[in-house]
Protein backbone atom coordinates (compact mmCIF):
# COMPACT_ATOMS: atom_id res chain seq x y z
CA UNK A 1 0.00 0.00 0.00
CA UNK A 2 1.23 3.80 -0.56
CA UNK A 3 2.36 6.14 1.46
CA UNK A 4 0.43 8.95 2.84
CA UNK A 5 1.56 11.73 4.34
CA UNK A 6 0.17 12.06 7.77
CA UNK A 7 -2.40 8.96 7.74
CA UNK A 8 -1.85 6.42 10.30
CA UNK A 9 -4.89 4.40 9.45
CA UNK A 10 -7.33 3.11 12.65
CA UNK A 11 -9.73 1.69 10.35
CA UNK A 12 -9.26 -0.79 7.10
CA UNK A 13 -12.11 0.37 5.55
CA UNK A 14 -14.90 3.26 5.33
CA UNK A 15 -17.93 3.40 3.83
CA UNK A 16 -18.16 6.32 1.25
CA UNK A 17 -20.29 7.60 -1.25
CA UNK A 18 -19.08 10.20 -4.01
CA UNK A 19 -21.54 11.68 -5.64
CA UNK A 20 -20.58 12.23 -9.41
CA UNK A 21 -18.25 10.42 -11.15
CA UNK A 22 -16.36 12.82 -13.81
CA UNK A 23 -12.52 14.41 -12.80
CA UNK A 24 -12.92 14.75 -9.45
CA UNK A 25 -14.91 12.36 -8.70
CA UNK A 26 -12.83 9.22 -10.26
CA UNK A 27 -9.85 11.12 -8.90
CA UNK A 28 -10.92 10.65 -5.50
CA UNK A 29 -11.95 7.37 -6.26
CA UNK A 30 -8.51 5.96 -7.61
CA UNK A 31 -6.89 7.82 -4.11
CA UNK A 32 -9.05 5.90 -1.92
CA UNK A 33 -7.87 2.53 -4.10
CA UNK A 34 -4.54 3.24 -3.31
CA UNK A 35 -3.95 4.24 0.22
CA UNK A 36 -7.40 2.44 1.03
CA UNK A 37 -7.70 -0.41 -0.96
CA UNK A 38 -10.81 -1.97 1.25
CA UNK A 39 -12.91 0.81 1.21
CA UNK A 40 -16.39 0.57 0.68
CA UNK A 41 -16.76 3.16 -1.95
CA UNK A 42 -20.53 4.03 -4.07
CA UNK A 43 -20.24 6.26 -7.31
CA UNK A 44 -23.82 7.73 -7.76
CA UNK A 45 -24.14 8.92 -11.01
CA UNK A 46 -27.29 9.43 -13.99
CA UNK A 47 -24.75 8.42 -16.54
CA UNK A 48 -24.10 4.98 -17.24
CA UNK A 49 -20.36 6.23 -18.20
CA UNK A 50 -17.61 8.32 -17.39
CA UNK A 51 -17.41 10.77 -19.86
CA UNK A 52 -13.89 12.65 -20.73
CA UNK A 53 -15.82 16.00 -21.50
CA UNK A 54 -12.44 17.68 -22.50
CA UNK A 55 -11.93 15.47 -25.56
CA UNK A 56 -16.06 16.19 -26.65
CA UNK A 57 -14.89 18.54 -29.48
CA UNK A 58 -12.64 15.48 -31.01
CA UNK A 59 -16.05 13.72 -31.84
CA UNK A 60 -15.77 15.19 -35.46
CA UNK A 61 -12.63 13.07 -35.45
CA UNK A 62 -13.02 10.15 -33.03
CA UNK A 63 -16.14 8.34 -32.21
CA UNK A 64 -18.24 9.42 -29.02
CA UNK A 65 -17.31 5.77 -27.50
CA UNK A 66 -13.61 6.96 -27.52
CA UNK A 67 -14.26 8.95 -24.76
CA UNK A 68 -16.78 6.95 -22.59
CA UNK A 69 -15.44 4.62 -19.64
CA UNK A 70 -18.70 2.43 -18.57
CA UNK A 71 -18.63 2.82 -14.84
CA UNK A 72 -19.17 -1.43 -14.83
CA UNK A 73 -15.84 -1.30 -16.21
CA UNK A 74 -14.68 1.51 -12.76
CA UNK A 75 -16.67 -1.17 -10.74
CA UNK A 76 -14.76 -4.14 -11.63
CA UNK A 77 -11.34 -2.37 -11.93
CA UNK A 78 -11.52 -0.21 -8.46
CA UNK A 79 -14.10 -2.77 -6.73
CA UNK A 80 -16.62 0.20 -6.48
CA UNK A 81 -20.41 0.29 -6.89
CA UNK A 82 -22.31 2.27 -9.35
CA UNK A 83 -25.53 3.47 -8.80
CA UNK A 84 -27.43 4.97 -11.60
CA UNK A 85 -29.31 7.87 -9.91
CA UNK A 86 -29.37 11.90 -9.73
CA UNK A 87 -28.73 13.03 -6.49
CA UNK A 88 -30.90 16.24 -5.05
CA UNK A 89 -28.02 18.48 -4.06
CA UNK A 90 -29.89 21.10 -1.89
CA UNK A 91 -29.18 22.36 1.15
CA UNK A 92 -31.28 20.29 2.90
CA UNK A 93 -30.21 17.21 1.75
CA UNK A 94 -26.31 18.00 2.52
CA UNK A 95 -27.49 18.75 5.74
CA UNK A 96 -29.43 15.53 6.28
CA UNK A 97 -26.50 13.99 4.64
CA UNK A 98 -24.42 14.77 7.63
CA UNK A 99 -26.71 14.74 10.75
CA UNK A 100 -27.92 11.16 9.82
CA UNK A 101 -25.01 9.68 7.55
CA UNK A 102 -27.46 7.73 5.39
CA UNK A 103 -28.23 8.74 1.74
CA UNK A 104 -31.91 7.00 0.38
CA UNK A 105 -31.17 6.49 -2.88
CA UNK A 106 -34.03 4.61 -4.88
CA UNK A 107 -35.33 3.70 -1.85
CA UNK A 108 -32.45 2.13 -0.63
CA UNK A 109 -30.48 3.54 2.31
CA UNK A 110 -26.73 4.06 2.19
CA UNK A 111 -24.71 4.30 5.13
CA UNK A 112 -21.86 5.86 4.95
CA UNK A 113 -18.59 7.87 6.86
CA UNK A 114 -17.96 10.22 4.55
CA UNK A 115 -19.64 12.15 0.86
CA UNK A 116 -17.66 13.61 -1.51
CA UNK A 117 -19.93 15.68 -3.62
CA UNK A 118 -18.04 15.93 -6.82
CA UNK A 119 -21.49 16.59 -9.26
CA UNK A 120 -19.49 19.14 -11.54
CA UNK A 121 -21.45 22.01 -13.33
CA UNK A 122 -24.10 22.03 -15.75
CA UNK A 123 -23.20 23.63 -18.72
CA UNK A 124 -25.09 26.82 -20.28
CA UNK A 125 -28.67 25.96 -21.56
CA UNK A 126 -30.80 27.85 -23.92
CA UNK A 127 -34.47 27.63 -24.20
CA UNK A 128 -35.17 24.48 -27.14
CA UNK A 129 -35.22 26.63 -30.29
CA UNK A 130 -35.55 25.56 -34.08
CA UNK A 131 -32.25 24.91 -35.51
CA UNK A 132 -30.02 25.22 -32.85
CA UNK A 133 -27.81 23.12 -30.28
CA UNK A 134 -26.05 23.39 -27.19
CA UNK A 135 -23.21 21.11 -25.80
CA UNK A 136 -25.25 18.82 -24.13
CA UNK A 137 -26.66 17.15 -27.43
CA UNK A 138 -22.97 16.28 -27.68
CA UNK A 139 -22.37 14.20 -24.61
CA UNK A 140 -24.87 11.69 -26.22
CA UNK A 141 -24.29 11.97 -30.36
CA UNK A 142 -20.83 12.79 -31.65
CA UNK A 143 -19.78 16.11 -33.42
CA UNK A 144 -20.18 14.16 -36.81
CA UNK A 145 -23.57 12.47 -36.40
CA UNK A 146 -24.77 15.71 -35.00
CA UNK A 147 -23.59 18.23 -37.69
CA UNK A 148 -24.10 15.45 -40.69
CA UNK A 149 -28.18 15.88 -39.51
CA UNK A 150 -28.12 19.68 -39.26
CA UNK A 151 -26.71 19.84 -42.57
CA UNK A 152 -29.11 17.25 -44.59
CA UNK A 153 -32.04 19.05 -42.85
CA UNK A 154 -30.53 22.45 -44.46
CA UNK A 155 -31.52 22.61 -48.33
CA UNK A 156 -28.85 25.14 -48.49
CA UNK A 157 -25.97 25.11 -51.59
CA UNK A 158 -23.69 26.70 -48.94
CA UNK A 159 -25.35 26.44 -45.68
CA UNK A 160 -24.36 29.50 -42.80
CA UNK A 161 -23.06 27.70 -39.26
CA UNK A 162 -22.81 30.40 -36.31
CA UNK A 163 -21.03 29.42 -33.15
CA UNK A 164 -22.08 31.66 -30.02
CA UNK A 165 -19.61 31.62 -27.49
CA UNK A 166 -16.07 32.56 -28.05
CA UNK A 167 -14.82 31.18 -24.75
CA UNK A 168 -12.21 27.53 -24.66
CA UNK A 169 -15.17 25.38 -25.32
CA UNK A 170 -16.59 27.36 -28.11
CA UNK A 171 -13.26 27.83 -29.94
CA UNK A 172 -12.24 24.46 -29.52
CA UNK A 173 -15.52 23.37 -31.31
CA UNK A 174 -15.44 26.38 -34.17
CA UNK A 175 -11.72 25.01 -35.12
CA UNK A 176 -13.22 21.26 -35.60
CA UNK A 177 -16.22 22.01 -37.27
CA UNK A 178 -14.03 24.12 -39.67
CA UNK A 179 -11.60 21.51 -40.60
CA UNK A 180 -14.22 18.81 -40.38
CA UNK A 181 -15.84 20.49 -43.36
CA UNK A 182 -12.75 21.32 -45.24
CA UNK A 183 -11.40 17.51 -44.91
CA UNK A 184 -14.74 16.65 -46.32
CA UNK A 185 -15.10 19.03 -49.21
CA UNK A 186 -18.23 19.87 -47.27
CA UNK A 187 -19.68 23.46 -48.86
CA UNK A 188 -20.53 25.74 -46.10
CA UNK A 189 -19.64 29.35 -43.94
CA UNK A 190 -19.10 29.85 -40.42
CA UNK A 191 -19.50 32.68 -38.43
CA UNK A 192 -18.51 33.37 -34.76
CA UNK A 193 -20.78 35.45 -32.66
CA UNK A 194 -19.10 36.61 -29.13
CA UNK A 195 -19.89 38.90 -26.43
CA UNK A 196 -16.59 40.47 -26.04
CA UNK A 197 -14.16 42.10 -27.76
CA UNK A 198 -11.70 39.49 -28.20
CA UNK A 199 -11.95 35.63 -28.77
CA UNK A 200 -11.06 33.63 -25.14
CA UNK A 201 -11.10 36.94 -22.88
CA UNK A 202 -10.17 34.89 -20.23
CA UNK A 203 -6.83 34.13 -21.12
CA UNK A 204 -3.87 36.02 -21.78
CA UNK A 205 -4.30 38.74 -25.28
CA UNK A 206 -1.52 36.26 -27.25
CA UNK A 207 -3.93 33.48 -27.18
CA UNK A 208 -6.74 35.74 -28.81
CA UNK A 209 -4.46 37.38 -31.39
CA UNK A 210 -3.05 33.83 -32.29
CA UNK A 211 -6.72 32.42 -32.45
CA UNK A 212 -8.27 35.29 -34.32
CA UNK A 213 -5.16 35.19 -37.15
CA UNK A 214 -6.17 31.24 -37.64
CA UNK A 215 -9.88 31.90 -38.06
CA UNK A 216 -9.12 34.43 -40.69
CA UNK A 217 -7.09 31.99 -42.46
CA UNK A 218 -10.01 29.52 -42.41
CA UNK A 219 -12.13 32.08 -43.66
CA UNK A 220 -14.53 32.27 -40.48
CA UNK A 221 -16.40 35.52 -40.10
CA UNK A 222 -16.15 36.82 -36.43
CA UNK A 223 -18.60 39.75 -34.59
CA UNK A 224 -17.20 40.50 -31.44
CA UNK A 225 -19.21 42.61 -28.81
CA UNK A 226 -22.51 41.03 -30.13
CA UNK A 227 -25.33 39.68 -28.44
CA UNK A 228 -27.64 36.64 -29.70
CA UNK A 229 -31.12 37.25 -30.11
CA UNK A 230 -32.80 34.54 -32.21
CA UNK A 231 -32.17 32.53 -34.70
CA UNK A 232 -34.76 32.71 -37.54
CA UNK A 233 -35.60 30.36 -40.69
CA UNK A 234 -32.24 31.33 -42.35
CA UNK A 235 -31.39 33.95 -40.64
CA UNK A 236 -29.84 35.04 -37.00
CA UNK A 237 -30.89 38.20 -35.41
CA UNK A 238 -28.31 39.71 -33.11
CA UNK A 239 -27.98 43.03 -30.67
CA UNK A 240 -24.82 45.53 -31.37
CA UNK A 241 -23.30 45.54 -27.56
CA UNK A 242 -22.54 49.15 -27.47
CA UNK A 243 -25.22 50.96 -29.75
CA UNK A 244 -28.33 48.10 -28.84
CA UNK A 245 -28.98 48.21 -32.51
CA UNK A 246 -30.40 44.95 -33.73
CA UNK A 247 -29.32 43.45 -36.79
CA UNK A 248 -29.53 40.18 -38.91
CA UNK A 249 -27.13 37.69 -40.87
CA UNK A 250 -28.06 35.08 -43.03
CA UNK A 251 -27.54 31.63 -40.47
CA UNK A 252 -28.60 27.91 -41.26
CA UNK A 253 -28.01 26.91 -37.71
CA UNK A 254 -26.94 27.95 -34.40
CA UNK A 255 -24.41 26.01 -31.89
CA UNK A 256 -24.00 27.56 -28.14
CA UNK A 257 -21.13 27.24 -26.24
CA UNK A 258 -22.07 29.66 -23.67
CA UNK A 259 -19.73 28.57 -20.63
CA UNK A 260 -20.84 26.74 -17.32
CA UNK A 261 -23.75 27.62 -14.97
CA UNK A 262 -22.08 29.16 -11.91
CA UNK A 263 -25.37 29.16 -9.89
CA UNK A 264 -24.80 25.88 -8.38
CA UNK A 265 -21.02 26.16 -6.93
CA UNK A 266 -20.84 25.26 -2.82
CA UNK A 267 -18.68 26.45 -0.53
CA UNK A 268 -15.54 24.30 1.36
CA UNK A 269 -12.67 25.17 3.35
CA UNK A 270 -8.94 24.77 2.41
CA UNK A 271 -9.51 21.05 3.47
CA UNK A 272 -12.34 20.47 1.02
CA UNK A 273 -15.07 20.23 3.77
CA UNK A 274 -18.13 21.41 2.62
CA UNK A 275 -19.37 25.25 4.13
CA UNK A 276 -23.15 25.59 4.85
CA UNK A 277 -24.02 28.71 6.58
CA UNK A 278 -20.62 28.96 7.90
CA UNK A 279 -20.88 25.55 9.23
CA UNK A 280 -17.91 23.02 8.40
CA UNK A 281 -20.02 19.92 7.79
CA UNK A 282 -17.66 17.03 8.79
CA UNK A 283 -18.58 13.97 7.23
CA UNK A 284 -19.06 15.79 4.01
CA UNK A 285 -16.45 17.19 0.99
CA UNK A 286 -17.10 19.13 -1.89
CA UNK A 287 -14.21 18.28 -5.60
CA UNK A 288 -14.22 19.65 -8.77
CA UNK A 289 -16.29 22.48 -10.65
CA UNK A 290 -19.07 22.17 -7.95
CA UNK A 291 -17.30 23.73 -5.48
CA UNK A 292 -15.43 26.50 -4.60
CA UNK A 293 -12.56 26.53 -2.31
CA UNK A 294 -12.06 29.15 0.48
CA UNK A 295 -7.96 28.63 -0.49
CA UNK A 296 -5.18 29.88 -2.46
CA UNK A 297 -5.52 27.20 -5.16
CA UNK A 298 -6.92 27.63 -8.21
CA UNK A 299 -11.03 27.47 -8.37
CA UNK A 300 -11.26 27.54 -12.09
CA UNK A 301 -13.09 25.46 -13.83
CA UNK A 302 -10.90 23.01 -15.26
CA UNK A 303 -10.02 19.28 -15.27
CA UNK A 304 -6.95 20.22 -13.70
CA UNK A 305 -8.41 21.84 -10.64
CA UNK A 306 -10.90 18.59 -10.13
CA UNK A 307 -8.45 16.42 -10.17
CA UNK A 308 -6.35 17.69 -7.77
CA UNK A 309 -9.45 18.85 -5.80
CA UNK A 310 -10.81 15.07 -6.31
CA UNK A 311 -7.41 13.80 -5.22
CA UNK A 312 -7.32 16.27 -1.98
CA UNK A 313 -10.44 15.60 -0.40
CA UNK A 314 -9.78 12.22 -1.09
CA UNK A 315 -6.93 12.08 1.61
CA UNK A 316 -8.22 14.38 3.54
CA UNK A 317 -11.11 11.94 4.07
CA UNK A 318 -8.74 9.65 4.93
CA UNK A 319 -6.55 11.80 7.08
CA UNK A 320 -9.98 12.50 9.23
CA UNK A 321 -10.69 9.09 9.74
CA UNK A 322 -7.10 8.47 11.08
CA UNK A 323 -5.27 8.60 14.13
CA UNK A 324 -3.37 11.83 13.54
CA UNK A 325 -6.18 14.93 12.20
CA UNK A 326 -3.75 16.91 10.49
CA UNK A 327 -5.39 17.75 6.68
CA UNK A 328 -3.72 18.86 3.76
CA UNK A 329 -4.65 22.56 2.30
CA UNK A 330 -5.68 22.97 -0.95
CA UNK A 331 -3.01 25.08 -2.33
CA UNK A 332 -2.44 24.10 -6.12
CA UNK A 333 -1.97 26.55 -8.80
CA UNK A 334 -2.83 27.37 -12.23
CA UNK A 335 -0.18 25.75 -14.45
CA UNK A 336 -1.33 26.29 -17.80
CA UNK A 337 -4.10 25.58 -19.85
CA UNK A 338 -4.37 24.10 -23.79
CA UNK A 339 -7.07 25.26 -26.35
CA UNK A 340 -6.94 22.76 -29.44
CA UNK A 341 -7.42 24.54 -32.78
CA UNK A 342 -8.26 21.45 -35.05
CA UNK A 343 -6.10 18.66 -35.60
CA UNK A 344 -2.93 19.99 -36.13
CA UNK A 345 -2.40 23.07 -33.69
CA UNK A 346 -3.03 24.53 -30.16
CA UNK A 347 -2.51 27.99 -28.65
CA UNK A 348 -2.02 27.97 -24.70
CA UNK A 349 0.01 29.15 -21.78
CA UNK A 350 2.29 27.06 -19.47
CA UNK A 351 4.12 28.24 -16.19
CA UNK A 352 3.41 32.12 -16.33
CA UNK A 353 0.44 33.23 -18.05
CA UNK A 354 2.80 35.34 -20.65
CA UNK A 355 4.74 32.55 -21.67
CA UNK A 356 2.82 31.52 -24.54
CA UNK A 357 3.08 28.48 -26.77
CA UNK A 358 1.29 27.37 -29.83
CA UNK A 359 1.95 25.07 -32.62
CA UNK A 360 3.73 21.13 -31.79
CA UNK A 361 4.91 22.02 -28.80
CA UNK A 362 1.05 23.20 -27.51
CA UNK A 363 -0.36 20.21 -29.08
CA UNK A 364 2.37 17.93 -27.22
CA UNK A 365 1.70 19.69 -23.97
CA UNK A 366 -2.05 18.79 -24.68
CA UNK A 367 -1.25 15.70 -25.31
CA UNK A 368 1.03 14.63 -22.22
CA UNK A 369 -1.28 16.27 -20.10
CA UNK A 370 -4.35 13.98 -21.19
CA UNK A 371 -2.38 10.76 -21.35
CA UNK A 372 -1.69 11.30 -17.92
CA UNK A 373 -5.28 11.65 -17.02
CA UNK A 374 -5.68 8.40 -18.83
CA UNK A 375 -2.79 6.59 -17.02
CA UNK A 376 -4.69 7.80 -13.51
CA UNK A 377 -8.07 6.02 -15.13
CA UNK A 378 -6.70 3.03 -16.61
CA UNK A 379 -4.04 1.62 -13.90
CA UNK A 380 -5.12 4.24 -11.34
CA UNK A 381 -1.32 5.38 -11.57
CA UNK A 382 -0.92 8.97 -10.40
CA UNK A 383 1.56 10.87 -12.36
CA UNK A 384 0.59 14.40 -11.49
CA UNK A 385 3.98 15.81 -9.96
CA UNK A 386 1.95 18.60 -7.89
C1 LIG B 1 -15.50 20.68 -24.66
C2 LIG B 1 -14.76 20.89 -23.38
C3 LIG B 1 -13.37 20.90 -23.37
C4 LIG B 1 -12.68 21.08 -22.18
N1 LIG B 1 -11.32 21.07 -22.22
C5 LIG B 1 -10.63 21.21 -21.08
C6 LIG B 1 -9.21 21.13 -21.09
O1 LIG B 1 -8.58 21.01 -22.15
N2 LIG B 1 -8.55 21.24 -19.92
C7 LIG B 1 -9.19 21.40 -18.72
O2 LIG B 1 -8.53 21.47 -17.67
N3 LIG B 1 -10.55 21.49 -18.67
C8 LIG B 1 -11.28 21.39 -19.80
N4 LIG B 1 -12.65 21.46 -19.76
C9 LIG B 1 -13.33 21.64 -18.45
C10 LIG B 1 -13.45 20.29 -17.72
O3 LIG B 1 -14.06 19.35 -18.56
C11 LIG B 1 -14.25 20.42 -16.41
O4 LIG B 1 -13.65 21.42 -15.63
C12 LIG B 1 -14.25 19.08 -15.68
O5 LIG B 1 -15.03 18.15 -16.40
C13 LIG B 1 -14.80 19.22 -14.26
O6 LIG B 1 -14.77 17.98 -13.64
P1 LIG B 1 -15.88 17.58 -12.54
O7 LIG B 1 -15.53 16.22 -12.05
O8 LIG B 1 -16.05 18.68 -11.56
O9 LIG B 1 -17.24 17.53 -13.37
P2 LIG B 1 -17.70 16.55 -14.63
O10 LIG B 1 -16.50 16.04 -15.27
O11 LIG B 1 -18.66 17.39 -15.34
O12 LIG B 1 -18.41 15.38 -13.86
C14 LIG B 1 -19.58 15.56 -13.08
C15 LIG B 1 -20.29 14.21 -12.97
O13 LIG B 1 -21.33 14.36 -11.99
C16 LIG B 1 -22.51 13.75 -12.47
N5 LIG B 1 -23.64 14.45 -11.84
C17 LIG B 1 -24.11 15.69 -12.16
N6 LIG B 1 -25.15 15.99 -11.35
C18 LIG B 1 -25.32 14.94 -10.53
C19 LIG B 1 -26.25 14.66 -9.47
N7 LIG B 1 -27.18 15.53 -9.14
N8 LIG B 1 -26.17 13.44 -8.83
C20 LIG B 1 -25.19 12.56 -9.18
N9 LIG B 1 -24.29 12.78 -10.16
C21 LIG B 1 -24.36 13.95 -10.83
C22 LIG B 1 -22.43 13.94 -13.99
O14 LIG B 1 -23.23 12.97 -14.66
C23 LIG B 1 -20.94 13.76 -14.25
O15 LIG B 1 -20.60 12.43 -14.52
C24 LIG B 1 -13.39 21.28 -20.94
C25 LIG B 1 -14.78 21.28 -20.95
C26 LIG B 1 -15.46 21.10 -22.15
C27 LIG B 1 -16.97 21.10 -22.11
Amino acid sequence: MSFLPFYIPKRKNLNIVIVGGGYAGVSALTTFSRYMPNANITIVDPRTHHIKITHLHETFRYPLQDFMVPFSHLEKHFGCRHICAKLFITEDNIQQWNNDKFITINEEQIDFDYVLIASGASFGKIKPQNNTLDLNSFLTTSGTELLNSILEKTNQVEPIISVVGGGATGIQFLFEIAHFTKRKNIACRLQLINDDNRVLKRFPIGLSKYTEDKMSDLNISFYPNTYFKKQKKNSILLIEKETKNEFELPSSFTLFFIGNNLGNRLSANTFGQAVLNNQTLRHIFMAGDCSNYNSHGSNTMTAQSAVRKGRLAASNILRDSSVLKIFEPYLHPDLGYVISLGPEDAVGWIAKENNVVNGTPALLLKEMVESQYDLLLATGMDTYVM
